[in-house]
């Protein structure tokens, strides 16, 4: 099998929304563009650029993303790495996109399976799912690689990866963006999710699906795969360190004054924040 090199963006302008002077384009998108570009830049200013991705096939960036939702990254790092010393899932070339063998995963008994990512939250759900994906992926392609996908648009690919069990669209986010395959999508998981709807770009109770549609109707068209990779990055550490489920420390945010829940708490409740925090 040939290696894969990682895809140019430009071969592919098929984000998976509109970028501005899209047909619809308003006013109130341009403000919400430029409070986008600004969320981001404070970002990048207050945690720095994210450390380079090792970027893997898109198989194997399928595996972990499925296997690690909902699950803290160093319990998913650790399950990777226990998948991969088990059934021997190591790329054949010198690079980490180069083709993976996953075979022996997908023939393993599912209590096996689960025992080998016990780590991940709700490993007993995820194990038969990921054991009929690659099951199926086989059943439909006649073998256990997703190197192909290279060679079709991003709609494309979602929509067929997401026929498979446990795989929604934040897993075929990641796979598009972070894995080789290296498209312009952004990848919402939960904190994402959460960041986002506090900021103001989607409604409340928006599914990630929603919130990634109302991203990428305002993302910048300059923005290339690893600027939204950056951007997933900065606002899941944010939502792991400031904007927390239960109680967002608002007071030492540096998106607050960009942000109207943080604002307007911060103007109601100055004083009980300071002590707070
Ligand atoms: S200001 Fe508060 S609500 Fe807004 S992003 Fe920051 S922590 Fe979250």
């Amino acid at each position: 099998m040939a290696r894969l090199q990682p895809a140019p963006n430009s071969l592919f302008g098929d984000a998976t929304g509109p970028h501005s002077e899209a047909p619809g384009w308003t006013a109130h998108d341009l403000q919400e563009q430029r409070r986008l570009v600004a969320m981001h830049q404070s970002l990048l200013n207050a945690c720095g650029t994210p450390p380079q991705r090792e970027v893997w096939d898109p198989l194997t960036q399928l595996i972990y993303s499925l296997c690690s939702s909902r699950t803290k990254t160093p319990e998913s790092h650790a399950l990777l790495r226990a998948l991969r010393e088990r059934y021997d899932g190591w790329p054949t070339g010198p690079n980490s996109w180069d083709e993976v063998g996953w075979e022996r995963l997908r023939d393993a008994p599912v209590t096996e399976i689960e025992e080998t990512i016990h780590m991940a939250t709700f490993a007993d759900r995820k194990a038969p799912q990921l054991k009929a994906t690659l099951e199926q992926i086989t059943a439909r392609t006649g073998a256990l690689s997703l190197l192909f996908l290279a060679n079709y648009r991003t709609a494309k690919i979602r929509t067929w990866l997401e026929q498979f069990p446990g795989i929604g669209s934040q897993v075929s986010a990641a796979v598009v963006n972070f894995s080789s395959l290296r498209r312009p999508v952004i990848s919402v998981d939960g904190h994402h999710q959460r960041v986002s709807v506090r900021m103001g770009f989607a409604p409340e109770r928006s599914t990630p699906r929603q919130v990634e549609d109302a991203l990428m109707r305002i993302v910048p068209s300059d923005w290339q795969a690893v600027t939204m990779d950056d951007h997933h990055q900065l606002v899941k550490l944010l939502g792991q360190t400031r904007c927390t489920p239960n109680q967002p420390a608002c007071f030492a945010c540096p998106l607050v004054e960009l942000c109207p829940t943080g604002s307007s708490k911060i103007r109601h409740y100055p004083a009980v924040l300071q002590s707070k925090y």
